[in-house]
């Protein structure tokens, strides 16, 4: 039974058998306010190589009305298991299905929400990765691609938006058909409709003769918060910088980005009609690292334009090339585009994708970049921090080494050659080959078909008047968890060796190398004989993907002026080896927070600022050993505070440290000050105490037991939005009793009606580091629970639960071997032993962790 999988080998025989012209589909959508279902009927026009054969289109619903081939029905009974059989077929081929598919409130298929500000029904799309089948009958593979023509009906006052530019709604009374041109031609995976009472703002992007339609939307609710200027000005520097770059014009009609509720990911480049999550309609004070956060996902989805939508993989085992190209060019684009807000975006990438990649590659589920993808399971798992955050740091490594001007050469030629078509990863590196006169060959095997993180130390002499007389990379090969897949190798790695001196207190860097790293020793002849400099940073830039070690002279300076560094993106890489070595037990939890209190005074940059809040955090909480945790806690609390009051006023550093204090404060002092701030008794001069900040004041004090559930009525009374219920979901799910952990977890685990954002504001409230003993009942119920719950939850539902409700702040040895014990007898699935085994490499890690801290502690 394929239940609702897929296979690369079907998919394979698909393709060989068939060519798909074209799919009318109407979606009558007239009773949307109700949910249920609604009625789907798709017309399909395809040709067959081999008439005669057979084949099978996928769907999934509750129920089909009416199956017609070539002008025969079908038996009913043709549908199971999510596909209908289609037998003998003709060389031309119409099929037409009128099904009953159904609302979602999960974030995949069609999402329907009511928006509890205006009761209003809105509805929108989701399909990446298998999910169109939920709306309309296809052939759901991107390398079937075809022309789609939309005609929906709504209710009267709506407004529908899909890939093809919005036409005049017809009719009259209570519904309204909305009728779109067909689309080019396209993959099921990026066609799209949102529809609902949103409301638009429209503007144009002009180049010459050029002139592309742009709107943008939300839902009312939000539209006073809705700044869509911001949003039009970073989308036109995408334009004016994509079409330069990628030398081919935008391809599609129009260029819509709708902000839409509960929606799973950041964002979604269906094709001219982005969809992309509304908390990036900040109706809250945040700080410049969202705006940048959101200015990169807007870059990212521009980039899928051309690569993904009009150039597409042609199976998933590529979509990792199709999410790192993005990612890079999202980063470049900040980087170079003129009147760019966020120019030093690399500072960003460094601090998070590389962060978030170099975790992901020490997981025992950690595999090449070119993942074997068999199956709609297995990608579905594979939307990680290989796939996006390696891919990506491993293509700025690529860009280093063929030179940029050639890489967009060859991405030139690549979008002229393959236009509307599929590709497979050859057809990129073949036309970068040309373009660049290197052979790839070696490269890719090396960094795209192995798996782990090399590490870089130097290794340096100096004579008695401290001048080099030697200084060599040496490379080491990946430490693979047990169990991981692919080769550790020795990579060649295209570097950057940064000498940085003191300076009237600043680091500043007073020259560079670039130098080609390979094999295990690569002598640098360029150093020897200089005087040795305070710092020498390698991989400096951060142009290869590599763990980079400091000498001993080097980490005594940069521990103690880590601040001082003039760039953000030296402090930013430095920042990213302390805490790498924190994690891997080389550097204790409680001198990582020394390293945080003083460094974090210099740092200016405000997402290096939060993300070290972050880690700080976390690292207290899993790495400290138990017995110091409090202590350090403390100490990380009590600095939070004085950072909150020396802040300047207004200031991003002063609402992150608000922020920070309000997760960590523990003292009566502390939690004073927070009620304080909630009910206006204490001001802090220039803290916006605004809606989103009174829910995190709020929420620490409900989980420290000091406010209890008329307090989170109250709160909901000011905030009765879609935010405000998750907010106070959470909270609930906070309190420091037992009966309020046992009604949040069987509202997710014993029930399934909860809307995807309500069940993740559930459990992250319920997680919580302060109440580990109430927690640890839930170790058992969780194993009891896991393998029922892959097997009957959606997609992303599941994957919600079973990384989020893992005992993960249980960190004993016990947990492990409860672990152990349930992948013994559940034989659970790969794609969810590969989430469980995910989940308990964080305990070991953190197990070693706390085993280093506390030798510090007994050395200290
Ligand atoms: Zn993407």
């Amino acid at each position: 039974m394929p239940g609702t999988n897929l296979t690369r080998e079907e998919a394979r025989t698909r393709a060989a058998l068939l060519h798909v012209e074209s799919y009318d589909i109407e979606l009558d959508l007239g009773s949307a306010r109700d949910g249920g279902t609604f009625r789907s009927t798709t017309v399909v026009r395809f040709s067959a190589a081999t008439p005669g054969d057979s084949t099978f289109i996928d769907l999934v619903a509750p129920s089909v009305a009416e199956i017609v081939l070539n002008g025969e029905p079908l038996d009913p009974a043709h549908f199971a298991d999510s596909r209908i059989a289609l037998p003998g077929l003709l060389a031309d081929n119409e099929l037409r299905v009128v099904a009953d598919c159904a609302y979602t409130n999960t974030g995949e298929g069609l999402h329907r929400f009511v928006d509890p500000v205006d009761g209003e029904t809105y509805l929108y799309t989701q399909f990446e990765v298998p999910d169109a089948r939920r709306v309309f009958a296809n052939f759901e593979q991107p390398d079937l691609k075809a022309a789609f023509r939309f005609t929906v009906t709504v209710p009267a006052g709506w407004v529908v938006v899909s890939n093809s530019p919005t036409p005049e709604p017809s009719g009259e009374g209570d519904t309204r058909v909305w009728a779109f041109e067909p689309t080019p031609r396209m993959s099921t995976y990026i066609t799209a409709l949102v529809a609902g009472p949103y409301v638009g703002v429209f503007d144009e992007y002009t180049a010459g003769a050029q002139r592309v339609p742009l709107g943008v939307y939300c839902r009312p609710s939000l539209r006073e918060f809705l700044d869509a200027d911001a949003v039009f000005a970073v989308t036109k520097q995408g334009f004016d910088y994509f079409q330069e770059k990628f030398d081919f014009a935008y391809p599609f009609a129009k260029y819509d980005q709708l902000f839409v509720p509960e929606f799973n990911a950041g964002a979604m480049e269906n094709a001219g009609a982005v969809t992309l999550r509304d908390q990036y309609v900040f109706r809250s004070k945040v700080t410049d690292a969202s705006y940048e956060m959101r200015a990169a996902t807007i870059l990212h989805e521009l980039a899928h334009m051309w690569f993904g939508d009009l150039v597409t993989m042609e199976w998933w085992n590529d979509l990792w090339l199709n999410e790192s190209f993005a990612t890079f060019a999202e980063a470049v684009c900040q980087a170079e585009a003129p009147g760019s807000k966020w120019p030093h975006s690399w500072t960003t990438f460094a601090n998070q994708m590389k962060t978030w990649a170099y975790r992901q590659d020490q997981l025992p589920s950690t595999h090449p970049i070119m993942a074997e993808i068999n199956d709609l399971e297995d990608v579905q798992v594979n939307f990680d921090g290989i796939t996006y955050a390696k891919g990506a740091s491993v293509l700025k490594q690529l860009v280093a080494y063929v030179g940029q001007d050639a890489f967009f050469q060859g991405v030139q030629a690549y979008f002229k050659r393959h236009a509307w078509g599929n590709t497979t990863l050859p057809d990129l590196l073949g036309a970068l080959e040309e373009a660049s006169g290197r052979d790839l060959k070696t490269w890719s095997k090396a960094w795209l078909e192995t798996a782990g993180i090399n590490v870089l130390r130097p290794e340096l002499h100096l004579d008695g008047n401290g001048d080099i007389e030697s200084f060599t990379v040496l490379q080491e090969a990946p430490a693979l968890p047990a169990g991981a897949r692919g080769e550790a190798v020795l990579r060649p790695h295209r570097i950057a060796v940064g000498l940085y001196d003191l300076v009237d207190g600043a680091l500043v860097r007073t020259d560079r190398i670039e130098l080609d790293v390979d094999g295990p020793r690569t002598e640098v002849p360029e150093l020897v004989g200089r005087h040795r400099p305070a710092v020498l940073l390698l991989n400096d830039d951060d142009l290869s993907y590599a763990k980079v070690r400091l000498d001993e002279d080097s980490l005594a300076v940069v521990t103690e002026h880590l601040g001082a560094f003039t760039d953000s993106l030296p402090r930013a890489l430095c920042w990213s080896s302390a805490w790498d070595m924190t994690r891997d037990g080389e550097l204790a939890t409680r001198d990582y927070l020394s390293l945080a209190l003083s460094g974090l005074q210099g740092e200016s940059d405000i997402g290096v600022v939060q993300s070290v809040q972050r880690q700080t955090k976390l690292a207290l909480e899993m790495y400290a050993d138990p017995a110091w945790r409090e202590e350090g806690l403390q100490r990380w609390a009590a600095a939070a505070e004085e950072q909150l009051r020396a802040a300047a006023p207004g200031s991003d550093h002063q609402l992150a440290w608000a922020r920070t204090l309000a997760a960590a404060a523990r003292t009566d002092g502390q939690l004073g000050l927070l009620a304080g701030l909630l009910d206006g008794s204490e001001v802090v001069e220039g803290l916006a105490v605004d809606t989103d900040l009174r829910w995190t004041l709020l929420a620490r004090l409900v989980a420290t037991g000091r406010a209890d559930d008329k307090a989170v009525n109250a709160e909901l009374a000011r905030d009765s939005t879609s935010s405000g219920q998750e907010h106070a979901a959470s909270c609930r799910a906070a309190r420091p009793t037992a009966a309020a952990k046992a009604e949040a977890w069987e509202s997710v685990v014993e029930s399934d009606t909860l809307t995807n954002y309500v069940q993740e504001a559930v459990i992250g409230g319920f997680q919580q580091a302060d109440q580990r003993e109430l927690l640890a009942p839930y170790a058992a119920k969780y194993f009891a629970a896991v393998k029922g719950i892959w097997e009957t939850r959606s997609h992303e539902i599941s994957q919600q639960i079973i990384v989020g409700l893992y005992p993960a702040y249980q960190v004993e040895q016990a947990t492990v071997d409860a672990t152990d014990a349930w992948l013994a007898s559940a034989d659970p699935a790969p794609a969810l032993r590969r989430q469980v085994v995910e989940a308990r490499a964080g305990i070991e890690r953190a197990l070693r962790a706390q085993a280093a801290d506390r030798a510090a502690g007994a050395q200290g």
